[in-house]
Formats: structure tokens, sequence, C-alpha cells
């Protein structure tokens, strides 16, 4: 336990939590809404300081980032607790519970995690996931400063539903997000996830602005959010607010949690990816097996310079400014070693 960054006091010892837009106000010996952050005679603590259920080498293209640093690895670290609660959520059984009913918990240090991290061979650092990373800032924040410090790179892996000074904090030392946009509807934030779209814009634009790294990934669900018109109001507010070279990657939802819908039809992923693919660069498809969608083609003529197939990736089509080495172009919004 540590106490919680982002939090004021109000009266008879209830708090405001000030971290994400639930703003929680949580009364003595209770918990917020994400599970992890309690307050104790009014004080804020996060729970799941330090602690972790999930400490993994994953290759980058996992989380998903395809063009940043292709093909290296990412020491991944998750707690439990989330501050939304999706009805299709795909690791509930992290992200719904809490550290007292979580039985797999191990504690770290700090300079564990660097430690391991900069042993390990094509690891370029570390990625904040698995579960919403926002509900472990303290120990995220504290853990990427150290990271930072030693020349590792810093990944969050998030639904961007934060608030604006944490984030803005956040981002002295991340250098690269992967962030979900579930949606185009508030009415989708709302019933199937218990929050709100218009912060998770303002993540995005906030992210842009900084001149970070991001990645957008949208979990298309049958009847749920693939709605032609709105998907194409999402795509022309990434193209306008964020830019044309803007990655987005396109994910096959399975039936999960509380949603037994059937899995997203094939055709439908496609169909939408050819709607995203005639507005931005750079679409990729996820979570299901197709030709189409997976490697990166060169904007200026045409030829496949990044090639993926599973987990594999094979940048020889790109060179060390990571310029398309057949006609010089230089890709958009990739970062290499
Ligand atoms: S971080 Fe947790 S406690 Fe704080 S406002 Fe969000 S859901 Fe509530």
């Amino acid at each position: 336990m540590k106490e919680a960054l982002f939090y004021k006091k109000t009266e008879n010892k209830t708090v405001e939590c000030l971290l994400c837009p639930q703003f929680c106000k949580i009364k003595n010996n209770k918990t917020g809404f994400c599970k992890v952050r309690t307050n104790k005679n009014g004080k804020l603590y996060s729970d799941n300081y330090g602690l972790l259920c999930s400490v993994a080498f994953d290759p980058i293209e996992k989380k998903p980032l395809y063009h940043y640093f292709p093909s290296s690895n990412i020491m991944s670290i998750g707690s439990v607790g989330c501050n939304l609660h999706c009805k299709f959520c795909q690791n509930w059984e992290i992200s719904q519970t809490s550290v007292s009913k979580y039985s797999y918990m191990e504690k770290y240090s700090i300079s564990d995690i660097i430690f391991a991290s900069q042993k390990k061979q094509n690891n370029i650092g570390i990625a904040y996931t698995y579960n919403e990373p926002t509900v472990f800032y303290e120990f995220m924040i504290e853990l990427a400063e150290a990271a930072y410090k030693v020349g590792l790179k810093n990944i969050m892996v998030s639904n961007g539903f934060i608030n604006e000074k944490p984030l803005s904090e956040l981002l002295k030392y991340i250098d690269a997000f992967s962030i979900d946009l579930k949606a185009y509807t508030e009415s989708f934030y709302k019933n199937y996830t218990s929050s709100n779209l218009e912060p998770v814009k303002n993540t995005l634009k906030q992210i842009r602005k900084a001149g970070k790294h991001i990645e957008i990934t949208n979990l298309i669900i049958p009847t749920l959010n693939d709605n032609i018109e709105k998907f194409t109001e999402m795509i022309d507010w990434i193209t306008h607010e964020l830019g044309k070279d803007t990655i987005l990657h396109l994910s096959r939802y399975f039936p999960r949690y509380k949603t037994n819908i059937e899995k997203t039809p094939s055709a439908t992923i496609h169909k939408l990816y050819k709607i995203a693919k005639s507005k931005l660069n750079y679409v990729f498809i996820g979570n299901m097996h197709s030709d189409e969608g997976q490697n990166t083609v060169c904007i200026n003529c045409n030829k496949t310079i990044i090639v993926r197939n599973g987990y594999y990736t094979s940048t020889q089509g790109i060179d060390k400014q990571g310029k398309c080495i057949y006609c010089n172009t230089k890709v958009k919004d990739l970062t290499k070693n």
C-alpha cells in the first residue's frame, strides 16, 4: 500500500479521487470503483502498489504496437483492478477483482524490474499492461521515471480514461501508448463500459500534442459498435484530430465475461478495414487470421516494407532512418533502432 497521488480530502474523512474521470467519492474504509484505491482514515491508498500478477517478455507487436521498435521485446507487467467495467472484458479475471480477492499477486520492487528488463536481450523497456495501468499509477510513474533515467523505454497500454493532470505527469516518462478507442458513441461507453467517450478522445489529443507515439485499437463487437456510419465518424475524427498517419488496429472480438454475442465475422472486419484504409495510411487487422491488414506498405511506392506473420516481424524493407528502401520515403510514425 502507498498513499495515492491525485486526491482531495472532503468532509467526514471522505476523499475524492482525481486520478480518472470516475471522480469517486470514497468514504472511510471504502474502496473506489476500480477496487484498488482505499480510503483509510481520510487518506487514500493505492492497494496494488508493487503487487503484480502478470510479468512476461512479449513481442512488442502483441501490445499491439506495430511501428514502435518493430521486432523487439518488451517486459510487460500488470496488476489487478480497472476503472472501467466492460461487459466484454477480455482480461476480466484480473481487471474485475481486488488485491484481497486475487491470490496470485507477487511483490516486486522498482529495482527488481529494472534489473530484469536490462538483462533480457532485445528488450527495449517496460510495458504497463494486462490490466488498466492507470489504477496502479503510483507504481507505474515511479518505475517509469527510474526506467527513463537508465535509458529504457516505457509503454502504456490503456483505455485512455485518465484525467489531464495525471496524464501530463506520465507524459514526461512514457514514450509510446497503445490506447483503446472502444467505440464512437457515448451510449456504448455508458452501457457497456461504465465510462464516457469524451475523456478518451481528450487523452488521445493530449498524447498527440505531446508528440508521443500512439497506436489505437478498436475491438469490433457485432451489433454493439460495428455501425458503418458511426465507424466512419470515428475514422474521420482520428484523421482530423490525430492525423492520417495514426496507426489503427481493428481487432476481432470473441465472447468473454458478460457478453455472449457471437465472435465478429471476418467479413465485418474486412469491410470496416476498407473504410478505415480509404482515409488512414496505416490500418491493421488483429486477433484473426487474415492476409489483408498484416504488413506495412509504403504509402508512396506501395511496396511491402514490414512483413508480419503472427508475431514474426521482418523490417527488411526499411533502412536505419526508417525510410522505404525502394523509394526513400520516410515511414511516418515509425520509431526504429
Ligand atoms: S482511479 Fe479508481 S478510485 Fe480513482 S476515480 Fe478512478 S475508479 Fe475511482
